[in-house]
Order: C-alpha cells, then sequence, then structure tokens
C-alpha cells in the first residue's frame, strides 16, 4: 500500500497551490483528486476548503466510486463520480482538479470551447483546445456520461469545461493538472481579449507539431550553463 500520509501532503500542497495561484472565484469553490501509484483507488479533498486542506477532509475511494475510508461531506459526496469518470476512461491520468476559475467558466456559461490558439496551451499537450461536456447536475449519471463522450471523443486535451458549471483538468500527476487548469484559465482569459480584436486566430496544424517537438527537444536537452563563471 502507498504510503497515504505522503499522498494526503500531496494533495494538501496540490490545494494550496491552486488557491495561491489566485485562478479561482471569490468563493474558492474547488475538489481535487489524486490516484494512488497502484492505479485502483484514489484520494479526493471530500470537506472543507482547498485554501486550509486538512488530512481528514481526504477520501479515498475505489476507482467505482465506492468509499474505502474517510468521512465524505454532502457537497464532496456530490462530485465523486466526477473524478471517478476520468480514472475510469483514462487511465494514463495520475491527477484531477476542478475549480470554477472564472475566464474559463465563463466560456463554459456560454457553452463555448476554449480554442487552441495560444501557445501555452500547445505546449501543454492541449492540442484540441478544451472541449465542452454538456450539462447536467454536478456528479450526476448524465453529467458523468457526457464527461465520458468528450474524453473518449478527443486524445490531445488535459481539460474540459463542464456546460453552465466550471472546468476540469486532467493530467499525468495532480500538480501537473493545477498547472493544465492555470493554462486553461490564462487562455481563456488571453482568447477572450483576441475575441476582441476580431476573434483568436489558430495555429497552422503544421505549426502545432513544430510547436510541440521545439518544446520536447529543449526538455530533454536539460538545463545547461557556461564552462566557466562569469568574472564580471
Ligand atoms: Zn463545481
Amino acid at each position: 500500500m502507498a504510503d497515504l500520509k505522503t499522498l494526503r501532503e500531496e494533495v494538501i500542497e496540490a490545494s494550496r497551490q491552486i488557491v495561491s495561484s489566485g485562478i479561482m472565484t471569490k468563493s474558492l469553490h474547488g475538489n481535487l483528486s489524486l490516484k494512488l501509484p497502484s492505479g485502483d483507488a484514489f484520494l479526493l479533498t471530500a470537506g472543507g476548503s482547498l485554501a486550509d486542506m486538512q488530512p481528514e477532509n481526504i477520501a479515498l475511494f475505489a476507482l467505482d466510486g465506492t468509499l474505502i475510508e474517510g468521512t465524505v461531506m454532502p457537497v464532496g459526496a456530490e462530485i465523486v463520480q466526477m473524478h471517478a469518470i476520468v480514472y475510469r476512461t483514462r487511465p494514463e491520468f495520475g491527477g484531477v482538479v476542478h475549480t470554477h476559475s472564472p475566464f474559463a467558466t465563463g466560456f463554459a456559461v456560454a457553452g463555448k470551447e476554449i480554442p487552441g490558439a495560444y501557445e501555452a496551451m500547445v505546449r501543454n499537450g492541449m492540442v484540441e483546445g478544451v472541449p465542452v461536456a454538456g450539462y447536467g447536475p454536478r456528479g450526476s449519471q448524465q453529467s458523468v456520461e457526457n464527461i465520458e463522450a468528450v474524453l473518449r471523443a478527443h486524445e490531445a486535451i488535459k481539460a474540459l469545461l463542464l456546460e453552465n458549471h466550471g472546468v476540469l483538468t486532467f493530467a499525468e500527476s495532480v500538480g501537473a493538472a493545477v498547472r493544465a487548469n492555470q493554462v486553461v484559465e490564462e487562455s481563456a482569459e488571453i482568447i477572450l481579449y483576441a475575441n476582441n480584436l476580431g476573434g483568436a486566430k489558430p495555429i497552422p496544424s503544421e505549426m502545432i507539431t513544430a510547436t510541440r517537438e521545439r518544446a520536447a527537444s529543449f526538455s530533454a536537452a536539460g538545463a545547461y550553463s557556461s564552462e566557466t563563471p562569469s568574472q564580471a
């Protein structure tokens, strides 16, 4: 069994990061989860505030949404399946984040996808932009089926919009899902500005490939420094 204490600390750190990033709505509504390395269960913030997450607010669930350990508040119980469906549908993801970050949620409330027109999205792997999952009451079967359909229809996404509701991001780790939410929110804000200037200009598909390859090659090369320290 993985060290649950350490993994709960990782959830608390991710909660702290997303609140301190300033991308949340004033209510600080949100929740996040982390899949255990064993791949068969996940930790979820099932109560309390992300601004002051405590270990006792983080419950452990099986991938079918069955509670294994912990206490779940009513608002937490509502959203268990919203997280579980991501892990059941896309096994490569290890973390899920849900917020109402306002610029992205503006697109969700308008029922409009966020186009992949901003380089940061492409570099982050969101080549297909951020599609919309049709509305259903949060965590309901209808909503979960809509999320699953989007996850199956789009390979190159790390986020989707919950129509009339908010944002769901997912990545290889919960920390990466937090960063994905930050990229989505930044992208939504910038594309909204672009729309006031005549509309976001799509990145040509061959340039999307070039952008991904260039970022990957620099990442693989790692940091470098001068061989002799500057004498300045
Ligand atoms: Zn919500």
